[in-house]
């Protein structure tokens, strides 16, 4: 028997979460069987732990978008017992049975080897948030963007994918200018290695010009809404701007056609839940060798299973800071 936090709804549709044992035979259907040592608590989850918002498909359900640990049995010839895995995506957690529970079973394919200089908490201080991250910038120098072109934006900066932005940018060389919403977060931010803080307020105010004064050489946004419809009109002539996510809100608005004709700029979109398998290790191995462990260190905030129900509302309410990692054994 073991562990996992199981989400279940009530006749009348009212969702609840709670620690509850399992068994082996009560996982689904799949070639691999991981002992999980450590998951987190992304957007997602939260939604998941919640009432669902369409991303739960069954019920009874066990969220956790990403985990890391150790095979315990597989079918498949990639692994074996013993080895260290990380998982992220491919809607383990929303539609499969995910990483809050002590044991977890998935398909081969969605695993990635632990890369050599990360273990298994380490992994999950990074996370689905970081890998966005790491696909984030990757995507950005695939369009150019090299240290000393100017300042690179990061949108939502204190929360999950913005910590990991900001520190992974600092350690490449890059200057960072850091956008967030608490004030109170600027000591955090510039230890991770931002240069400039850019109050929540200057970005979000709708103005009806067709382009600003060009500031930003790439941005990371994980916000969108009112602000990326800004950022859009800030960027320098033939930039890119990583969209990740819309913690601020789906719809972009202001005069938005004039960025990208009028100065070539790029609008690429990230997500990290189905990218194929040599991506997913292209960007595993950068994070191992790129981001400093010690200031991934200073973004966690560590999390048992019973914390997870308030966990999940908290980050819906974008306050959480840097990264939840939830110890499956504590
Ligand atoms: P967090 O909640 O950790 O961070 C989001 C941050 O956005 C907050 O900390 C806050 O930063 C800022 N924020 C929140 N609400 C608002 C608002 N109304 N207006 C402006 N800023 C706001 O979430 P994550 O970093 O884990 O995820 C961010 C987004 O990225 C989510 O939408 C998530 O679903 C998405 N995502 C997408 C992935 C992909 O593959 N594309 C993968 C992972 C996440 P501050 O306090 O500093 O202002």
């Amino acid at each position: 028997m073991f562990n996992a936090l199981v989400v279940d709804k009530d006749d009348d549709g009212k969702t609840h979460a709670a620690v509850k044992e399992l068994s082996l035979d009560d996982l689904p259907h799949a070639e691999v069987t991981v002992a999980v040592e450590y998951s987190t608590v992304n957007y997602k989850d939260g939604l998941c732990i919640g009432p669902g918002g369409g991303l739960v498909r069954n019920y009874p359900h066990v969220p956790g978008i990403d985990f890391a640990g150790t095979v315990e049995a597989s079918d498949d010839d990639r692994y074996k017992p013993g080895d260290k895995v990380v998982l992220t995506g491919w809607r383990v957690g929303e539609a499969h049975w995910g990483g809050y529970s002590q044991k977890a079973r998935v398909k081969a394919d969605w695993l990635v080897p632990l890369p050599k200089g990360l273990d298994t908490r380490q992994a999950m201080a990074v996370g689905t948030a970081g890998l966005t991250s790491m696909l984030s910038v990757m995507a950005l120098e695939d369009h150019g963007l090299e240290p000393g072109h100017g300042p690179v934006l990061v949108t939502g900066a204190a929360g999950g994918v913005g910590s990991v932005a900001v520190a992974l940018l600092a350690s490449l060389g890059h200057e960072v200018a850091a956008v967030t919403g608490r004030p109170e977060q600027e000591a955090y931010l510039r230890d991770l290695g931002a240069t400039q803080i850019v109050a929540r307020e200057e970005l979000t105010e709708v103005t009806r010009k067709p382009l600003e004064s060009e500031l930003w050489a790439g941005c990371v946004d994980a916000v969108a809404g009112a602000m990326l419809g800004r950022v859009l009109k800030q960027m320098k002539y033939g930039t890119s701007v990583a969209a990740v996510g819309l913690a601020g809100g789906a719809a972009i608005e202001g005069a938005l056609i004039t960025p990208f004709i009028l100065r070539g700029v790029n609008l690429l979109g990230i997500d990290s839940v189905m990218q194929p398998f040599a991506n997913r290790q292209r960007a595993w191995e950068r994070i191992a060798r790129d981001l400093p462990m010690d200031k991934l260190e200073a973004m966690v905030q560590p999390a048992t299973l019973s914390d997870l129900p308030k966990l999940g509302g908290d980050i819906l309410k974008g306050q959480v800071k840097g990264r939840v990692v939830v110890d499956l054994n504590a």
